[in-house]
């Protein structure tokens, strides 16, 4: 069965550490890294399987483990893609790691992007900053798919040039998908002289791109704020929110349902999540407390 008509969430052992070799490290932005893993048994790379948006549970040795999403196409799961940012004690030691050392990895977990969901109709993915990287995977499942939507929007935005993620492969995909059908843009708060396309917030690539809203699925996934802003827009040009889905983050632990530390009201971002439709979580994102 398709990944893209696989709606079915497959759920990994939560006790089942692999191990995995990093094979190679792709430099991304200033404070963040493609790093590409193999799993060591090769009875773990021939199982491993993963849909869009899911995310790996990866344990640095002695220092402790984070969620981190799963940025490679679903179709290649002989390397894992984790595109990671250092912010803190564990994601900064990824920077000092080198070809050849291990992790341990617990995964893949969580709610996918519903890719499937939006076949028949138009595709729309917005993506912000570092949250291109939850979402790339749906971008390349629904590439390999191409003829089942009628149409794929791809709509980027970054702080700055050097912020773009993915860019050498980006722009390669803009002109790929310009004899494929699929249309890109690519956004920047603040450019240089040196920026070829659009100036602005994420949300100004949308007039442009002449949504067709009653007939438009959208994965929005960014910075909350971001998120928030464009799920608004959306909304207001028609969108249904229950065809609305964006990606959250939460501090979590178990990544099964187990400890609560990522627990927003009565939904655990881990199991329940990280996607939802912006009508479930719209309004738990409003209260500061949670
Ligand atoms: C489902 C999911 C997918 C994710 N995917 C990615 C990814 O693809 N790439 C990536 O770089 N990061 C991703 N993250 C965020 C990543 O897990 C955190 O940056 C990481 O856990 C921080 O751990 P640390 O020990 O380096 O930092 P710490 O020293 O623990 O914390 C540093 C700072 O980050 C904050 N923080 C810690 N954990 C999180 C979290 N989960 N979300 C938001 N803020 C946090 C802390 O409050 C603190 O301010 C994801 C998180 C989730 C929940």
């Amino acid at each position: 069965m398709s990944a893209l008509a696989l709606e079915e969430v497959q759920r990994a052992d939560p006790r089942d550490m692999r191990v995995a070799v990093l094979r190679q490290v792709v430099p991304q932005t200033p404070d963040t890294s493609t790093y590409w893993f193999a799993l060591r048994r090769a009875a773990d790379r021939a199982a491993f399987r993963f849909q869009p948006g899911q995310f790996n549970m990866l344990y640095v040795f002695g220092q402790g483990e984070v969620p981190i999403s799963i940025s490679s196409d679903p179709a290649h799961t002989g390397r894992l893609g984790h595109t990671i940012r250092s912010t803190g004690r564990v994601t900064e030691v990824f920077r000092s790691m080198r070809k050849g050392d291990e992790i341990g990895l617990r995964g893949p977990f969580g709610r996918p992007w519903p890719v499937g969901r939006a076949t028949g109709g138009d595709l729309l993915i917005v993506a912000g900053g570092l949250g291109l990287a939850p979402v790339k995977s749906a971008i390349n499942e629904a590439m390999r798919s191409r003829e089942a939507f009628r149409r794929i929007v791809v709509l980027v935005g970054a702080r700055g040039p050097e912020h773009m993620l993915f860019r050498r492969e980006l722009e390669a995909w803009m002109h790929l998908m310009r004899h494929r059908g699929i249309e890109m843009g690519l956004t920047v708060d603040v450019g240089d002289d040196a920026w070829p396309y659009n100036v602005g917030v994420v949300t100004t690539l949308f007039d442009g791109a002449q949504l067709d809203p009653v007939a438009t699925t959208a994965f929005v996934c960014g910075p909350e704020t971001m998120m928030r802003f464009a799920a608004e827009d959306l909304v207001e040009r028609g969108l249904a929110p229950d065809r609305l889905w964006v990606s959250l983050e939460r501090n979590m632990q178990c990544a099964v349902r187990l400890c609560g530390h990522c627990q927003l009201g009565p939904k655990f971002v881990c199991a329940d999540g990280p996607v939802f439709r912006w009508n479930e979580v719209a309004g738990l994102l409003e209260v500061a407390e949670l």
